[in-house]
């Protein structure tokens, strides 16, 4: 009895360590946003270019590893702790939080496919110590935007591999430590049939195949490449993308996604805020009439942050039930992964337009303090990022067989 009272103690106690340990990353993510993402991003979106202050600041204060587990060093964070530090990122600068964002869901394929490996264990513990950041390669020339084929495959030696993609898109990869890329199992293998490869700098040489002067998300830095790798058969995920697929990259995207594309109109709804509050003290006593519109601005962010906090919550409840885990494979959890998307991916746009009709003319000019260009340009790339086409597809299939249980 006794002994199950000091593991409960225990267990409490490691709980409020953690709890802790978060607040304080919370804290200082919050003070970078402010401090270092805000004040270089419009550099960043005017040059198109890698947000390294924020990511050297990010570094400092161990935020890179906030995903890997305790138990290797990390800070062990939960999806819903996750979640709020690219949100409260986003709000300094959304290009930013995307990357932060994208390593997350990166670290997590590793941290919850391979933790069990002795090679990945070792490469966790030293991302811990090197803050290392990785970068995403699953779009190729000639699938597109379907992660889940691919068109390049492994070729095997022995305990080598030689991999080389085609991507049409790879955000920082020219600054990343290590991609995590997608491809065929092997040279037979099916289009679908296909695991998750790192592939460390010192293993790949890249070449720049195309621009990335887009409308936004213009420091994610994402051109083309080109990529030729080689490295040790450990190297790959254990078990097929498709598990991985399904029960982290999607739901870390997704949920991830929508969190910072939150933080993008959080920040736009908040400079409308500020708009309103100095025409209500131009005339003391009276409500202006934006007012009515902020109130009805705030409903729709409001409503959005509870849809990308409860998909993180119900991930949380599931993840540490070895049984439950299987939910993540469902019809049902997919499609709430997809409405999530296509919701919040629509939402995002249409609140940061709603917040410059509220501030009108000072929202709408790039040189003023009030400007809102930067976050509309950002939230339109949302849609396109998984185009919502693709992923209405892929929902409308599922549900000529889904019965809701409800
Ligand atoms: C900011 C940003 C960062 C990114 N970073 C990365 C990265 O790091 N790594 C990476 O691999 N990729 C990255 N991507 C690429 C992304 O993952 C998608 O691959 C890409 O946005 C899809 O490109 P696409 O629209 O040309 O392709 P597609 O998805 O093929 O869409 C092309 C067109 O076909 C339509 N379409 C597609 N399927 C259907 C359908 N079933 N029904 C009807 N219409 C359909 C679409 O609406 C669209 O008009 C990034 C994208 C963005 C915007």
């Amino acid at each position: 009895m006794s002994i199950i009272f000091e593991a409960d103690v225990s267990l409490t106690h490691l709980k409020v360590c953690a709890q802790k340990n978060f607040s304080t990353l919370l804290a200082s993510v919050r003070k970078i946003s402010n401090e270092v993402a805000a004040v270089h991003a419009q550099d960043v979106d005017r040059q198109a270019r890698f947000p390294v202050e924020t990511l050297t600041a990010l570094r400092k204060v161990e935020a890179l590893s906030a995903a890997v587990p305790t138990s290797l060093g990390g800070a062990g964070c939960s999806l819903s702790e996750l979640a709020q530090l690219c949100s409260t990122l986003a709000q300094g600068c959304g290009s930013s939080a995307m990357v932060l964002a994208m390593h997350f869901i990166q670290v997590g394929c590793i941290a919850r496919h391979a933790q069990d490996d002795d090679f990945f264990k070792s490469y966790l513990r030293d991302l811990v110590k090197d803050q290392y950041l990785l970068g995403s390669m699953t779009s190729e020339v000639g699938t597109y935007g379907d992660t889940r084929s691919s068109i390049c495959s492994i070729e095997r030696t022995d305990d080598h591999f030689v991999l080389n993609k085609d991507a049409t898109t790879g955000s920082y990869c020219a600054f990343a430590d290590g991609i995590l890329v997608t491809t065929r199992r092997d040279h037979d293998a099916s289009a679908n049939d296909q695991v998750l490869v790192l592939v460390r700098r010192e293993d790949f040489n890249l070449q720049q195949t195309t621009s990335w002067d887009t409308l936004g998300m213009r420091g994610t830095s994402s051109p083309g490449f080109r990529m030729e790798s080689s490295g040790a058969i450990k190297q790959i995920i254990p078990g097929p993308f498709a598990d991985s697929s399904a029960r982290t990259m999607v739901p870390y995207s997704h949920i991830l996604w929508a969190s910072l594309w939150w933080g993008i109109a959080a920040d736009a709804v908040a400079k409308a805020a500020s708009f309103v509050r100095a025409q209500a003290r131009e005339k003391p006593g009276t409500i202006p009439p934006t007012a009515t519109r902020l109130a009805e601005v705030s409903v729709q962010l409001e409503t959005m942050k509870n849809n990308w906090q409860s998909a993180a919550q119900a991930f949380d409840a599931i993840e540490p039930d070895a049984v439950a885990q299987d939910q993540l494979s469902s019809m049902a959890w997919a499609l709430r992964m997809n409405n999530l998307k296509m919701s919040c991916s629509e939402a995002a746009p249409q609140i940061v337009h709603r917040a410059l009709q509220i501030v009108g003319i000072q929202g709408y000019k790039n040189d003023s303090p009030l400007s809102l260009g930067r976050q509309y340009r950002d939230a339109l790339s949302a849609s396109l990022m998984i185009s919502n086409d693709r992923i209405a597809a892929k929902s409308a299939s599922m549900l000529l067989v889904y019965k809701d249980a409800a």
